[in-house]
């Protein structure tokens, strides 16, 4: 019997998950999946893609090499973008200039760069200056690579999570680098100002300059990027990055009909507005949000094959509550809900640790975490999204929890998660320790632990150390 035609356009982090999600429902079986990806690689970790920057190979951050979509009957086709697709025909074409039929398919095509329109930076035919680079793709970052030398001047515009991502790699590089940012706070979305200041000490310490409440007014030099101007004052500079922030990719959905806003609207079971069709990830639009980072994209992947499968038909998306655990430039940032106490009533503790360059601080509503800021040390972030997740009253010394995040009896500290991208719990990882996976990559291939943003990759490897049976003291 013939299964029906599923076609996934866009082979990025959504699509890997969205993959294996399907698998673990049989959907692979069920349904005649075809993954068109622009990309020529197979699905890769778009979060490290800092090792390609600073000398790695794309293989070493991929997810799903090309092997991994031909053993499980999936047809992959790299290199190549869906151009055009019409719903009523249920067809679509690719910039090979193939025609493919499908009964459903899922829009997962992710965000680009947002690359700001400012003067001098694009040549009359429209592609960036010489020294000017987007940061996004393993292109992107294997371009800069070519283009960087040891001594050059980098500047970064962009003091988010990713210009400073970007910043860190072309320190490493033995680029001098400098960071430009529109806001006064560094990743201002996700810390407050104080703490903002701590991640600044920080980056700083690594050599990186950084300027903030800075607008970049134009892109210097003829053929090549030899600076930026910020209106009277100007920087000189040998290369400049943009990673100022990211623009869902509707254009095809749009082009084809489907309803968008910001993203490709969707319901609580990422159907757009037109049957048979679905829109995942960073493209998508769910009760106004557009999310950009990959927890939200997960538990998206997870009620979309529960729908396509049909393994739980009334299973709904209800919207994530975000938060970030990262290491920004080996500095580690966490961050969940409101980052300033802002309502009559709210209530903000904070810890600053000077010499260790450590800030911590937790809004408390009504009793119940509703946010926190973490800069330098993130150890206590676990037990943190826990109680803000499930709002469980705060014991009355809210010093406790932002030591450790754990110390509400009964709540989840007896069993901290430790990968908050794919939500593993230590109690898992010990078991899975115990039962053989001794070493991070067997780990991480059994739990998935450790393969999202790899800030809990450390606690990993201690946990191996102290459970596995070959390390266990013998009596
Ligand atoms: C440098 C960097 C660091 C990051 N760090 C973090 C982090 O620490 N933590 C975190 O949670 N998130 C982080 N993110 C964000 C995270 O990578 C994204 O949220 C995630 O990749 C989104 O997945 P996606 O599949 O929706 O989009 P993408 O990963 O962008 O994949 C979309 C894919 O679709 C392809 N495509 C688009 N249109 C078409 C078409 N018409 N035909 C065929 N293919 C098409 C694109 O080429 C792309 O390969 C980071 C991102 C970057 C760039």
């Amino acid at each position: 019997m013939t299964r029906p035609a599923l076609a996934i356009i866009g082979n990025g982090m959504a699509t890997a998950r969205l993959l294996d999600e399907l698998a673990a429902r049989g959907g692979l079986t069920k349904f005649a999946v075809t993954v068109f990806g622009e990309e020529p690689h197979g699905a890769y970790n778009r979060i490290l893609l800092n090792r390609v920057l600073t000398g790695g190979a794309v293989d070493e951050i991929t997810l799903k090499p090309r092997a991994w979509y031909a053993e499980r009957g999936v047809q992959f086709v790299p290199g190549v973008a869906v151009t055009r697709l019409s719903h009523a025909a249920q067809r679509l074409w690719t910039s090979d200039g193939r025609e493919h039929f499908f009964d459903t398919a899922v829009f997962a095509t992710g965000s680009t760069a947002r690359v700001p329109d400012v003067e001098g930076l694009r040549r009359p035919d429209g592609t960036m200056k010489r020294g000017a680079f987007a940061y996004r793709t393993a292109a992107d970052v294997q371009q800069m690579r070519y283009h960087a030398r040891p001594g050059m001047r980098a500047a970064v515009v962009g003091g988010g999570l990713l210009g400073l991502e970007a910043a860190k790699g072309l320190t490493d590089l033995g680029l001098s680098v400098t960071v430009v940012h529109l806001f006064d706070v560094l990743m201002n979305r996700q810390v407050d100002a104080l703490g903002g200041q701590f991640l600044r000490r920080a980056i700083e310490r690594l050599g990186i300059t950084v300027r903030t409440s800075v607008s970049t007014k134009a892109v210097l030099g003829d053929k090549r990027v030899e600076g930026l101007s910020f209106g009277g004052e100007t920087l000189p500079a040998d290369m400049v990055v943009f990673s100022s922030g990211i623009k869902p990719r509707v254009d095809l959905a749009r082009e084809s009909d489907v309803p968008c806003n910001a993203g490709i609207l969707v319901d609580n079971q990422l159907r757009t507005q037109l049957t048979r069709l679905y829109a995942v990830g960073e493209c998508a639009e769910h009760d106004r949000t557009v999310y950009g980072t990959v927890q939200p994209i997960y538990e998206q992947c997870k009620v979309l094959a529960d729908v396509l499968t049909g393994a739980d038909p009334s299973a709904a998306y209800r919207g994530s509550k975000v938060y970030t655990k990262l290491k920004v430039a080996g500095v580690e940032v966490a961050s969940m809900g409101r980052i300033d106490a802002d309502r009559t009533g709210d209530e903000s503790v904070q810890v600053i640790e000077e010499a260790r360059g450590v800030y911590r601080k937790l809004v408390v509503r009504d009793n119940r975490l509703v946010g926190a800021v973490l800069v330098g040390d993130a150890s206590a972030a676990a037990g943190l999204v826990q109680l803000f997740d499930d709002g469980s009253p705060l014991p009355p010394n809210r010093l406790d929890v932002l030591a450790s995040g754990e110390a509400i009896p009964g709540g989840g500290g007896s069993d901290p998660e430790v990968c908050n991208c794919h939500h593993v719990r230590t109690s898992a990882l010990v078991g899975a320790i115990r039962s053989g996976c001794d070493t991070l990559p067997k780990l991480s291939d059994q739990t998935r632990a450790g393969t999202g943003c790899g800030s809990c990759r450390g606690q990993l490897a201690n946990l191996i150390l102290q459970n596995a049976p070959s390390t266990c003291r013998k009596e």
